[in-house]
């Protein structure tokens, strides 16, 4: 059963069950869709009719931020706990490695998708990264031929949200792989330009303060996360 925060669906998964979806997905018929809301991803849904109805269809929404774990237990149903993309995405791939599922990896900066190919095969010894795309084409045609001729199983989808997600589902069939995980900022993640939190902020559930003061120009983007905790309480109000 899915738990409603503010609109979007969430499965109630810990880390180690959202992989093993996942890995379902991947030996089920057609192509599938990995959403990872996080406070401003629920926040546009609200205001997008079209992406609302995309993660709505998703088969597998797992919450990605803090905010979302606070939303919920505001909300008074509590999930599991924090399951981040692009950790769900690193285990999946640990996973996947010497199986001979092949991946590729779709957005970001020119190079950055090559970048992030080289160090994630690196990081899983066996792991088949079949394809790289960046994120800044004209046309889809070309880009669902590139993934459909390198036979992908699995395709990383980084153009920020909605726009990944709505690539996934208008291209998703068409390019023929079996899982589409939309990831955000993650190939600059795995390309090494962005760093990652260090661990005490991950395990303090602070990563977006690190990301602040890194980035402070984050700051306005940041600041709905207060305005998306009192949505929560006004729900939880009225719903009573
Ligand atoms: N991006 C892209 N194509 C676009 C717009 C954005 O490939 O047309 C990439 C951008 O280079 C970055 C990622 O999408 O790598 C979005 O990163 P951001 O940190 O904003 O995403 P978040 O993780 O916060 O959703």
């Amino acid at each position: 059963m899915r738990v409603d925060v503010l609109g979007v669906a969430f499965d109630n998964v810990t880390m180690d069950e959202a992989v093993e979806r996942g890995l379902e997905l991947l030996e089920q018929e057609g192509s599938h869709l990995v959403v990872t809301p996080n406070p401003e991803i629920v926040q546009r849904a609200s205001k997008d009719p079209e992406f609302s109805e995309i993660l709505s269809r998703a088969d597998l929404v797992i919450p990605d931020g803090v905010g979302i774990i606070y939303a919920a237990r505001i909300l008074g149903r509590p999930l599991k706990g924090r399951v981040p993309g692009i950790d769900f995405a690193s285990a999946l791939l640990g996973r996947v490695a010497g199986t001979g599922k092949r991946l590729f990896l779709l957005g970001a900066a020119p190079g950055v998708a090559q970048q992030a190919a080289v160090n994630l095969q690196a990081a899983y010894p066996g792991l088949v990264v079949c394809g790289a795309h960046d994120g800044y084409f004209k046309e889809d045609g070309p880009v669902i031929e590139a993934i459909r001729a390198a036979r992908a199983d699995i395709v990383f989808v980084c153009l920020g949200f909605p726009k990944q997600e709505k690539w996934i589902a208008a291209n998703g069939e068409a390019a023929g792989a079996r899982l589409y995980i939309g990831l955000g900022g993650s190939l600059d993640v795995f390309a090494g330009k962005v760093e990652r939190a260090p661990e005490r902020f991950q395990r303090l559930g602070l990563e977006w303060l690190y990301r602040l003061m890194k980035e402070p120009s984050r700051i306005g983007r940041m600041a709905k996360l207060p305005v998306f905790l009192v949505s929560a309480v006004r729900a939880r109000i009225t719903e009573k």
